[in-house]
């Protein structure tokens, strides 16, 4: 058990996308560029999609990364860095990791401290709590949950150098953000192998990479998040690269994994670190969509914690701040919130919503 990296696709790749990758506009060279590797990697499946020369050896060394980052950050993993943070019985003693390893911890902190603890990487123990990091779920009383609040506290984690401290009881966990690190990292190796075009779809945490073969845009479909019966879109994003330039897609919602307790109550994976309650409030989905994969993934989570208000002002005093990014919010009273940057891109499918541009 991989722990807290689980989640289920949150973002689909359209029929149409599927039929322009596979089918139509370029089938020949297709034929001879398309590589596609496909594994189960941070407990989710992985799909790597790269064209042209190279493209068998890129996708190869894209896995054989990704499943390295696995090992240094899995919270089950006796020889992960994580684990080793975790489990560091002289708790206060610093535990040495890796740069990559560091610098994810850096920034997950430094979003956590912008979002004022919306994100907050050390919720793990609650988390467990609830049966989130095993398959045994259950409800946790109020007392408890007020005992593991106290572990919690990303301001409590010291970072120096390499060496990161936490306190005595304290857990750290990237689930929140390691596969939106892991796509950049992707993307960088797809790069390095003169790989121009490619589509990297690390559970639904979605990174494009140029256009499509044919130069047409990548066409990715946001996920209805009140859907439950298979999958179904409520829009389609349509992104066009400069070059070889990336935009990342990561979405966030508690019903990607949840439990229902026997009071008929939902439960979902997604903790609000204030109350070490799962969060419920006027949010479905939280979608973020920016050239960062981290960005997106760490922000999606604490855009969710946050609710659409708090997220919207969110995005406006801090969008610019962090080189830009937009959102797409879905609500539960059937409303979808976009940002104005992506108001040419998002096109909506479902013409039940109601679609509001916030600027
Ligand atoms: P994501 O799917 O990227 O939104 O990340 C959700 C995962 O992050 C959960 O499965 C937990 O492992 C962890 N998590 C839950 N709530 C939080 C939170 N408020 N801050 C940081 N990580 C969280
Ligand atoms: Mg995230």
């Amino acid at each position: 058990m991989i722990g807290m990296f689980k989640k289920i696709s949150a973002l689909i790749i359209t029929a149409a996308l599927c039929a322009g990758l596979s089918g139509c506009g370029g089938a020949e060279y297709l034929a001879s560029g398309e590589a596609v590797r496909t594994f189960y990697a941070m407990n989710t499946v992985m799909i790597i999609n790269a064209y042209g020369k190279n493209s068998e050896q890129a996708v190869s060394d894209v896995q054989d990364r990704i499943l390295e980052l696995e090992k240094l950050w899995s919270v089950t993993d006796e020889n992960s860095e994580i684990y080793r943070l975790d489990h560091n019985y002289d708790h206060g003693q610093a535990v040495e990791v890796s740069d990559v390893t560091r610098d994810v911890v850096n920034f997950a902190l430094d979003i956590s401290n912008r979002t004022g603890g919306a994100l907050d990487p050390t919720v793990y123990p609650v988390l467990s709590a609830w049966g989130f990091t095993g398959d045994e779920y259950r409800v946790p009383d109020a007392d408890e949950l007020s005992r593991l609040l106290k572990l919690v506290n990303y301001q409590n984690v010291k970072v120096t150098g390499n060496k990161i401290a936490l306190e005595p009881g304290m857990m750290l966990d990237l689930g929140a953000a390691a596969k939106g690190c892991a796509s950049d990292i992707a993307a960088e190796i797809l790069r390095e192998h003169g790989i121009g075009s490619a589509l990297i779809n690390l559970g639904g945490n979605i990174m494009t990479v140029g256009t499509k073969p044919d130069n047409t845009g990548w066409r990715i479909g946001v996920k209805d998040p009140g859907y439950h019966e298979g999958e179904k879109n409520i829009g389609v994003l349509t992104i066009n690269n400069n070059g070889s330039g990336g935009t990342a897609i990561v979405t966030s919602g508690n019903y990607e994994r949840f439990f229902t307790a026997v009071d008929g109550t939902v439960y979902g994976h997604i903790i609000d670190p204030k109350t070490g309650y799962p969060v419920d409030n006027d949010l479905l989905s939280a979608t973020i969509i920016s050239p960062n994969g981290l960005l997106c993934d760490a922000l999606s989570t604490a855009m969710f914690v946050l609710g659409s208000e708090k997220a919207a002002e969110f995005w406006r005093e801090n969008s610019n701040k962090l080189k830009g990014f937009d959102m797409l919010l879905i609500t539960k009273a059937g409303g979808v919130l976009i940002t104005d940057g992506i108001s040419d891109s998002f096109s909506l499918t479902d013409k039940t919503l109601d679609l509001r541009v916030i600027n």
